[in-house]
This record gives structure tokens, sequence and C-alpha cells, in this order.
């Protein structure tokens, strides 16, 4: 099939990406920003197919930002896919591709940095300090650049959402963010642009995140409210069937983030577990059973 008439238009230029936006506006057209770091999968396109479900027009923004890389991270290795990512785009029809070059995103002399406060320290601010400061900031642009009405992000990245939500509420940026849900493989692994490093063994080991958190889940339908109980438990499935390296397992207030001993009302619970040199994140937010 030539998909290559559907694809979207790329833009490379900021300032050609900001008058192409507010032009659209000026038209009455509503306008929903995607952003992504690109190695496209089905969770990323949910986040497109939801905002042209609810937009005229959807930009996908492809930047594989290094400041929210740490230097012993993965941003040299990061999968880079870009014909790849705008056939899978033309997929699902979003008009726009933005395709900044690092130098036209931080330019000569950057010095201006977002700092989120108490909701980007815990769990992966304790894990990758500065990595929220680069993501805070580069949304922050992405925002600025697009200047679109509304922008989708996945509860994939759960305290990134809660980092977002807090750095529009306090800087009163003039967007709406919608959040959409988790999309998982057949077996439950979520998709990430990194299972790509998964070999066939650590990918089958990979299943046990969504198993633990499936687990918590059952603990908490049939009663058990203790998070000491739930957290060793979903612990043991990471490490026994996973042999995985935990960063660190949370049940958490799910608008704080922080740890609660008794789930009384919905909470969350979030982790990060290293399989072999593969950082892996999963979370659920989950209910205590009425009455
Ligand atoms: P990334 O390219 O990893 O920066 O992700 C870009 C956006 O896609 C973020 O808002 C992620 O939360 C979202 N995303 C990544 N994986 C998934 C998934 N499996 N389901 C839903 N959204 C996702």
């Amino acid at each position: 099939m030539n998909t290559e008439r559907t694809r979207p238009r790329v833009i490379r230029d900021p300032g050609a990406l900001h008058r192409e936006v507010a032009e659209l506006r000026r038209g009455g057209k509503k306008v929903g920003l995607v952003p992504t770091m690109g190695a496209l999968h089905q969770g990323h396109l949910s986040l497109a197919r939801t905002a042209l479900e609810e937009c005229d027009v959807c930009v996908t923004t492809i930047f594989v930002n290094p400041a929210q890389f740490g230097p012993s991270e993965d941003l040299a290795k990061y999968p880079r896919t870009l014909d790849a990512d705008l056939d899978a785009l033309a997929t699902v029809g979003s008009q726009i591709a933005f395709v900044p070059e690092t130098d036209a995103v931080y330019g000569p002399g950057h010095a201006t940095w977002i700092e989120v406060g108490a909701v980007a320290e815990p769990l992966e601010g304790q894990c990758r300090p500065g990595h929220f400061r680069g993501v805070a900031t580069i949304v922050l642009k992405l925002f600025n650049m697009a200047g679109t009405d509304v922008a989708y992000f996945g509860q994939k990245d759960y305290q990134q959402v809660q980092v977002i939500r807090r750095m529009v509420e306090d800087l009163n940026v003039p967007i709406q963010l919608r959040v959409c849900p988790i999309v998982r493989e057949p077996d439950g692994l979520a998709l990430s642009s990194r299972n790509v490093y998964l070999s066939p063994d650590q990918r089958q080991r990979a299943v046990s995140l969504y198993a633990s958190l499936c687990h918590a889940e059952k603990m908490v339908a049939s009663g058990e409210t203790r998070a000491d109980r739930i957290l060793a438990a979903v612990e043991e499935i990471l490490l026994e069937q996973g042999k995985g390296r935990i960063d660190y397992v949370a049940v958490a207030d799910p608008e704080t983030l922080e740890p609660v001993e008794q789930i009384t009302g919905e909470t969350l619970i979030a982790l990060a577990v290293r399989i072999g040199e593969t950082r892996l994140i999963d979370n659920c937010l989950i209910q205590p059973p009425a009455g």
C-alpha cells in the first residue's frame, strides 16, 4: 500500500509550526498536540487517534530530547525511525509531524530550565536526577512553539503527567491536558519504544511487571489494605518471575505521589524495573472495594 500521500507534512522550523497552528486556529480549527520521542508504536498512535477524535488537526512531535536523559542513559542508542514513524502516522491521519533539529530547540546559550517541585521528586525523580527538569522544559517549549488548544499524554508515564499538570497550573499555561490509557501487548506488557532492546528471554520476563500489578489489584479487590503486604507481593513477582532489578515499587497517593500505608481510596501502584539493561516502567490505579 502506498502510504506516501497520507503521510503527515513534516515541519522542522518552530516558527513555521507556530504560524501554521495560529492560522488554523484563526480559521476556527481545534488543534491537538501529541509530543513523542519517535519510534512510534500503538501507544503513541492511540494518543494521535484520540487527538483526531477530539480535534480537527493533530500535530505529532518527534524529538529525542537530550535534556531528559542522564549521562549514563540510552540517548545515543535510543531508536530513531523517522521514516517508519511517518508511515505509522499516515495510518491514523495525523496531518502534521513537527520534527525539529536539536539546535533549533536548544539554541546557543540556552540557559532557562523548568523545575517542578514536590511531585517531581520521588520515584522517577529520585532514580533519574534531572529527568523531569528536562521533560518539563521541553514540554513547555513544545507548548509554546506549537500553541495548540490541547495536548495528549499517556498514563504510561503517570508521574510525567502529574509533573506537567503542576507546571501548567503553576505557570498559567493556556493549554488543555488529556490523558490516555496505557496500550498493552496481548500478554499485558505496556508498549514502549524501549521494548525493542529486550532479548526473547527478557521479553518473556518483562510480563512480570503487568503480572505484579494485576496481582496487587486482586489483593486489593479481595480486601487487602496494607501497602507493605502489597509491596512485598509485587516485589516477589518482579524478582522471581522477572529476575529483574527493582528501581522502585510505590503504593502512593495518585495526586501527590506520596507513599500511603493504608489503601482507603484510589491508589497508584507504580514501578520501575531493569530487565537486563533495559529499564521498564508501568503503573495502575486501583480502587478498594466499596463499603
Ligand atoms: P515517549 O515517546 O516515550 O516520550 O512517549 C510519548 C507519549 O506517548 C507519552 O505521553 C507517553 O506516556 C505515551 N505512551 C508511551 N507508551 C504508551 C503506551 N503504551 N500507552 C499509551 N501511551 C503511551
